[in-house]
C-alpha cells in the first residue's frame, strides 16, 4: 500500500518512501512518502479555498457537519478496527482511538450548538462602559483565524489524535492540514479518505500529509496555528523554528509527561480505595501497551504500604496476557514498532540508574500467538525507587510503553513535592477517601498539572479513568508536558480565534455584533411579542405603563407564595434591616409585576419563556412605588433545525424616580416566519 497525501484537492503519491511494518508480524503494511508535494500550495489552498468556505458557515452549521461526519465514520468503523490491528492494538485499545475520536466529534457538535451562537463569530463578555454618558463603549469579539491549522500528531492515536484536534478547529471555522506520525499513518489515511469521500466539509477544509512536512514550516504565516504531539525534542525544535518565532505563529505542544497516581494514607488494604488504586494503575499501565501520553509513569504510595502495593500490583500484572490481540485471551498487544520497543528498553535502562525492576523482564517473557523476535512486544515493567528525592531520573525519563515506577512518600507535603518534580504533567490522580488530604494535594500540585482526578468509592464506578482526556475538559499540561491546552469544551475553540476589543458608540457596536447594547437605538411600535423571529429587529421595544405597589399586594404575594420573610411582613424587624428601613416588596413580586406589564397575552409567535439571566435587584421597592418596564429585543439566535429560535430581551424595571430597581435578560423561544408552501 502506497499511502497518499491529500493536497490542494487531489490525492498525490510521494516519490520513493519508507516502509512501515505490522507491529505483530513485522510484515510491510505501507510505504510512506510526501516527497515532491508542494507544501506552500497546500497552505495557500487552505487559506484561499478552505478558510473562506468555512468562515461563511455559522457555528451551528459547522457543528451539524461535525455530527454528520461522526455518523459517517461510525458507519465505517469496522474497517478502521481491522487495519488498527497492524498497530499492535487490542480491540479495547482501538476502541479508545477510533470510537473515542468519533465521540469527540459528536461532543463538539453538541457543545457547539448548545453553547455557541448560530453566528460566525463570538461576542466575548459584556459591553464595557468606558465613558461617562455611555455614548462610547467597548466590546470584545472573537473571529476565526484566517490561516490553516497544521496538526502534527503522534503515532499512538492515529484516529483520536486527528479527530480531537479537527473537531475544534473545524468548529472554529479554520481549515486544517493533518500530518500523522509515519509509523501508523496508514490508519489515519484510511479514515481521512472517508472524510474526504463524505464531502461533508467544504473543499480546502481538510488536507493530509503522509510523510514528512518538508519545507512547510518555511511558508507558515501569522494566521496559521501549529499543534504538535510527540517527543519533547522534536517539539522544541519545531517550536523554535525561525518562521514560528518571526511570525508569532501560535504553537501548541504536547510532549513528555511524567503523570502520577497517588494512594492516600487512608487507603489501607482493608479500604475499597486500595483495590481501586491497584486496578487503575494496572489498567493504565497495560492499556495501549502504555503508549498513552496520559499513562501513569510515577506511582506514589505511603512508605509503610510500599511492599503491600508492590505485591498487589505484581499479582494483578501477572494476569496480563501479552501477545497477538487477534488470539483469544490476549489482553495486551505490542508496541507500535520495533524501534519503539528498543526505545522503551533504552529508557527503562536509564530509569534503572535510580530504580530497580520489581516486576517484569525486559528480555525474557512469553508471547501468546506471536514471536518476540519479530513483533514489538514488551511485558509490563514495574520499577521501584526507594529514595525518589535522590534520583531525578525517575521524574524526568518517560519510557513510552507499559512502564511505571513505584515511589514511597512520607507526608502530604512530601507527596506534593514528588508530584511537582515531574515539572509539569498532563494528569495526576489521587485515590483517597480523605477529602482534606485530597484538597491539600490538589491545591499544592494543581499548578503543575492540566487535569487531576480524585478517585474513591463514590466516584470510581462512573469514573472515566486516569488516562482518558474528555472533550469537555482541558487536555494538556504545563512545563515538560509542553505547555499546551487542547479541547476543554468551547475553551478549545478559542485557540483558533482572535479576540479583538471593539470601541465605538452603542449603536455602531450593536449593528456590528448583532447584539443590542444599552444606549443603542430603541424602536417602539407594534408590540414585539406580535412579531415573529424574522420580523423582529434588535432594538424593538415596549415601554409599559406603570403599576402602583401596595402593602396589600405585598401581603397577598407573601401569603399566596408562602414567602413571609420578615422584610416583607414584619414592620419592626424590616426597619432594623440596614438595607431596607421598612417593609419592601419581594424581588419575585417585582419580576412578576414586570411580566404582567410587558407581556402581550394573546397567542402569537412567542412560544415560551425559558429563563432569565443576570437578574439583579438594585433598589428596594416600597409600598407606594410605581414600577414600569422597558423590554428591548437584545439578541436573536435562529436555530437551523427548528422553526424557532431564542430571543434574549433586555428588561429594565424602574420606579417613579426613574431609578432602576431590577435588571435582567428574559429568555424566550420565538417562532420564525410561517413557512411559505411551494407547489
Ligand atoms: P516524534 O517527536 O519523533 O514525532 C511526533 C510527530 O512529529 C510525528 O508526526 C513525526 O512525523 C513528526 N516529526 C518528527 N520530526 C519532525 C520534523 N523535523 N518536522 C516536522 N515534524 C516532525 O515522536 P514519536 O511519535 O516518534 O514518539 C517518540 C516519543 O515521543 C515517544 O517514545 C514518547 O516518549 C514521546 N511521545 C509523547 C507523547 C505525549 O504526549 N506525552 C505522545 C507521543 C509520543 P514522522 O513520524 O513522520 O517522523
Amino acid at each position: 500500500m502506497q499511502l497518499q497525501s491529500y493536497a490542494a484537492g487531489q490525492w498525490r503519491s510521494g516519490e520513493g518512501g519508507e516502509t512501515v511494518r505490522h507491529a505483530i508480524t513485522g510484515a510491510p503494511v505501507a510505504t510512506v512518502s510526501s516527497k515532491g508535494i508542494d507544501f506552500a500550495a497546500m497552505l495557500a489552498h487552505g487559506r484561499k479555498v478552505g478558510s473562506p468556505a468555512l468562515r461563511k458557515l455559522t457555528f451551528h452549521e459547522r457543528a451539524l457537519k461535525l455530527k454528520a461526519l461522526a455518523q459517517y465514520l461510525a458507519e465505517r468503523k469496522e474497517t478502521y478496527y481491522e487495519l488498527s490491528k497492524a498497530t499492535g492494538a487490542t480491540r479495547a485499545d482501538s476502541w479508545v482511538d477510533i470510537e473515542g475520536g468519533i465521540a469527540t466529534l459528536f461532543a463538539f457538535s453538541s457543545k457547539g450548538r448548545k453553547e455557541l451562537p448560530n453566528a460566525s463569530f463570538i461576542i466575548d463578555g459584556n459591553p464595557e462602559i468606558v465613558s461617562r454618558n455611555g455614548s462610547f463603549v467597548g466590546q470584545h469579539i472573537r473571529t476565526p483565524l484566517q490561516g490553516v491549522a497544521v496538526h502534527i500528531n503522534a503515532f499512538n492515536f492515529p484516529c483520536w489524535g486527528m479527530l480531537e484536534k479537527l473537531a475544534v478547529n473545524l468548529l472554529a471555522g479554520v481549515p486544517a492540514i493533518v500530518k500523522p506520525a509515519s509509523q501508523t499513518s496508514y490508519l489515519t489515511e484510511l479514515m481521512f479518505r472517508d472524510m474526504i469521500g463524505s464531502g461533508i466539509f467544504p473543499e480546502g477544509s481538510l488536507q493530509l500529509i503522509c510523510g514528512s512536512v518538508g519545507d512547510l514550516f518555511e511558508h507558515l504565516e501569522s494566521q496559521d496555528v501549529v499543534t504538535f504531539t510527540g517527543s519533547a525534542s522534536t517539539g522544541r525544535k519545531l517550536k523554535s523554528h525561525p518562521v514560528i518565532l518571526r511570525n508569532s505563529v501560535r504553537f501548541t505542544m504536547e510532549a513528555d509527561s511524567l503523570n502520577f497516581s497517588m494512594l492516600g494514607p487512608d487507603a489501607t488494604p482493608d479500604q475499597p480505595e486500595f483495590e481501586i488504586f491497584i486496578k487503575e494503575v494496572a489498567r493504565e499501565l497495560t492499556s495501549k501497551a502504555g503508549q498513552k501520553c496520559t499513562c501513569i509513569r510515577r506511582v506514589f504510595v505511603p512508605r509503610p504500604l510500599i511492599e503491600t502495593v508492590t505485591e498487589a500490583l505484581s499479582k494483578r500484572l501477572s494476569k496480563v496476557v501479552l501477545g497477538d490481540p487477534s488470539v483469544e485471551g490476549v489482553t495486551m498487544g505490542a508496541l507500535a514498532s520495533l524501534a519503539q520497543r528498543d526505545e522503551v528498553r533504552a529508557r527503562v535502562r536509564e530509569l534503572q540508574q535510580g530504580a530497580e525492576i520489581v516486576y517484569g523482564d525486559l528480555e525474557n517473557f512469553s508471547v501468546t500467538g506471536g514471536d518476540a523476535a519479530i513483533g514489538a512486544f514488551l511485558p509490563p515493567i514495574l520499577l521501584r525507587c526507594a529514595e525518589p528525592k535522590q534520583h531525578a531520573v525517575v521524574h524526568e525519563v518517560e519510557a513510552f510503553g507499559p512502564v511505571a515506577t513505584l515511589m514511597p512518600y512520607e507526608t502530604a507535603e512530601d507527596a506534593i513535592d514528588l508530584a511537582r518534580r515531574g515539572e509539569g504533567s498532563l494528569v495526576g490522580s489521587l485515590v483517597t477517601y480523605d477529602n482534606d488530604f485530597a484538597r491539600e494535594v490538589v491545591l499544592g500540585a494543581a499548578a503543575y498539572h492540566g487535569r487531576l482526578l480524585i478517585l474513591n468509592r463514590d466516584s470510581a464506578k462512573e469514573s472515566t479513568g486516569h488516562g482518558s482526556p474528555l472533550p469537555v475538559l482541558v487536555h494538556g499540561g504545563p512545563g515538560r508536558a509542553g505547555g499546551g491546552e487542547e479541547m476543554g469544551g468551547i475553551r478549545g475553540v478559542m485557540h483558533y480565534m482572535q479576540r479583538t476589543a471593539l470601541q465605538g458608540s452603542p449603536e455602531t457596536l450593536s449593528r456590528i455584533t448583532d447584539r443590542w447594547i444599552t444606549g443603542a437605538n430603541r424602536v417602539e411600535g407594534v408590540h414585539p411579542f406580535r412579531k415573529n423571529l424574522d420580523e423582529l429587529q434588535l432594538g424593538d421595544c415596549v415601554k409599559t405603563g406603570s403599576h402602583k405597589v401596595t402593602l396589600e399586594e405585598i401581603e397577598h404575594f407573601a401569603h399566596f407564595t408562602g414567602d413571609t420573610f420578615y422584610a416583607h411582613m414584619d414592620e419592626a424587624a424590616a426597619k432594623a434591616n440596614p438595607f431596607f428601613g421598612g417593609r419592601v416588596a419581594h424581588g419575585y413580586y417585582i419580576v412578576s409585576i414586570a411580566a404582567g406589564l410587558f407581556v402581550e397575552p394573546n397567542p402569537g409567535p412567542v412560544l415560551a419563556n425559558y429563563g432569565v439571566d443576570n437578574l439583579r435587584f438594585l433598589t428596594p421597592v416600597l409600598p407606594g412605588d410605581e414600577l414600569k418596564v422597558v423590554l428591548t429585543c437584545k439578541q436573536k439566535n435562529p436555530r437551523i433545525t427548528e422553526n424557532y429560535g431564542e430571543v434574549r430581551w433586555d428588561a429594565v424595571v424602574t420606579n417613579q424616580d426613574d431609578k432602576v430597581v431590577a435588571q435582567y435578560d428574559v429568555l424566550t423561544m420565538v417562532e420564525k416566519a410561517p413557512r411559505v408552501e411551494t407547489v
